[in-house]
């Protein structure tokens, strides 16, 4: 059995607490390797490494630090087939999918190479006689991530790299069910000339997330996760003092319109709804067809799709278009929910239920789900499933339509299929939700732009990645300069405007 470690100080560290968790082989159920679960104490000794090296790192010119994050491109690009490997391995979800958490990860540190432009201060000169006035974007010292299972790759680099390249430390706190990428990931930091202790990962649980919220040198956190724990984390943080950001579940509906291109639709929804097992916070789990005319002929077209998809391990190759869920815990849930749905008056169209993979009984899988006449009140229609599983909810107009995504608590994506560019200029403009599709069902957004839900899916005020996620890791700083030419007047006591 392999035993995984933290990453400390630029080396492979054992775990000290003598507390593990066990990371699966979601294809077979096997247990293949024990991931240590840290302590306070070893939490907080990671950080006071990392707090003595920080100065350095923010006082290395940003262009230096950028080169190490162009250098970290390359060797993504290099590793990329055993990244990948490694990543499908612990994850489940198919080599092509695992290498696009690779890549759209990439894409965020490609954009950080632009931290020399983006740290620029602001200057205005003659503010005042003899007055000049700037700002400038300091690092806020050692800052911390708490990242979720299913973007093992993605979303620690959405927070290292920005995190990093303003000159932070950056402590990692992987989720405990997939945690060999982001070892790897350290590894290639460091080969890409990263300090060593600039970038710890620990592994750990709820321990070491209350360490790291509790520990009064972490300056902010960026966590991503489930809502009730980005709940959590944002209270106590927050009550801490820190700068903390919390992107949460979701529950996106994709609203197709009667003029919408029926067959374009279906294969989006299929897709976004199948696709990574549903195991995305982007995934599309409500379809709300307008009219039960449109919502016919969409059923009619979704279930032989449904039918044709191929559900298996990983190793199968690249025509298997998804792969088990990430543990058996999760699975149970899932067809725990699909039930639930059957009890509570939903139709079952299609039953994922009982699939079964020959080679592969222990294996995690649910197949593909389908539910037609959902209603508000149901529990598969309140709660994000987070599986393969998609809900329709007959709507009789777009504005019923438009009320249900709006009413969910949930804000993080939706989407609009329609060929109207009123309508969707319409949605675009009144929903209350963070990032929106038109005729585009996953709709997420890319590097240079930013992330992030509304209501229950993102907690605090700044987006990751893209411009945003330079100001989250660093404090502005302005300063109003007078050097006095002639004769000095005295003190002034008034506060006022600059003549
Ligand atoms: P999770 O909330 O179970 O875990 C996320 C992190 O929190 C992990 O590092 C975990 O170790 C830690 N954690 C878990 N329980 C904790 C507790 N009681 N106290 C303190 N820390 C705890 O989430 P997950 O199952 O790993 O990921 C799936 C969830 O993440 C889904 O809800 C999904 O929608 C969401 N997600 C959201 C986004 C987004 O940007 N909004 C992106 C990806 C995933």
């Amino acid at each position: 059995m392999q035993e995984l470690t933290h990453w400390i100080n630029g080396k492979h560290v054992k775990g000290t607490s003598g507390r593990f968790a066990d990371v699966f082989n979601p294809a077979t159920g096997e247990v293949q390797a024990k991931v240590p679960l840290a302590s306070k104490a070893e939490l907080d000794a990671a950080v006071a490494a990392a707090a003595a090296q920080q100065p350095k790192w923010a006082a290395t010119n940003p262009q230096r630090r950028a080169r190490v994050m162009m250098e970290f491109v390359r060797l993504l690009n290099r590793d990329m087939d055993k990244l990948a490997e490694a990543l499908s391995r612990e994850h489940g979800k198919t080599i092509p999918d695992a290498k696009g958490d690779v890549q759209r990860g990439l894409e965020v540190i490609e954009f950080c190479i632009g931290a020399p432009h983006l740290l620029k201060g602001e200057f205005t000169d003659s503010a005042g006689p003899g007055i000049d006035m700037y700002s400038m974007r300091q690092a806020l010292g050692v800052v911390a991530g708490i990242t979720p299972f299913n973007f093992p790759a993605m979303i620690p680099m959405w927070k290292m790299g920005p995190a990093l390249a303003c000159g932070n430390a950056f402590i990692l706190k992987p989720s405990e069910r997939d945690p060999s990428v982001p070892l790897m990931l350290a590894e290639l930091m460091q080969e890409a000339g990263l300090p060593d202790g600039i970038l710890q990962v620990v592994n750990g649980d709820k321990e070491s997330v209350d360490a790291i919220l509790d520990n009064p040198v972490i300056q902010a956190i960026g966590f991503v996760g489930s809502t009730p724990i980005a709940e959590y984390i944002y209270g106590r943080g927050c009550s801490n003092g820190k700068r903390v950001q919390c992107f949460g579940g979701a529950k996106n509906h994709m609203i197709i319109m009667p003029d919408a291109d029926m067959d374009q639709a279906a294969d989006a929804l299929v897709g976004a709804g199948y696709g990574a097992a549903g195991e995305r916070c982007m995934a599309i789990s409500v379809a709300v067809p307008v009219g039960d005319k449109t919502a016919d002929a969409l059923i009619e077209r979704l279930v032989p799709r449904i039918e044709k998809l191929k559900v298996g391990p990983y190793t199968a190759g690249n025509d298997v278009d998804y792969g088990p869920l990430v543990t058996g815990a999760a699975m149970t849930r899932v067809k725990g929910l699909i039930s639930s749905g059957v009890e509570q008056g939903a139709d079952l169209v299609v039953d994922g239920r009982d699939f079964k993979l020959q080679g592969y009984e222990s294996g995690f899988f649910v197949g593909p789900t389908l539910f037609d006449r959902v209603t508000r009140d149901m529990d598969i229609y309140k709660q994000e499933i987070f599986g393969p599983v998609l809900s329709t909810v007959r709507a009789k107009s777009y504005e019923e339509a438009l009320s249900y995504a709006m009413d969910h608590e949930y804000g993080n994506g939706t989407a609009i299929f329609t060929r109207d560019g009123d309508t969707a200029r319409d949605f675009a403009n009144r929903i209350n939700i963070g990032m929106i599709g038109i005729n585009v069902p996953i709709p997420v957004p890319l590097a240079y732009h930013t992330f992030g839900g509304w209501k229950k899916s993102g907690f605090g005020d700044l987006n990751q990645h893209g411009p945003d996620s330079f100001r989250f890791y660093t404090r502005t700083k302005t300063i109003t300069s007078r050097w006095p030419s002639g004769i000095k007047e005295g003190g002034e006591f008034n506060f006022k405007a600059m003549d």
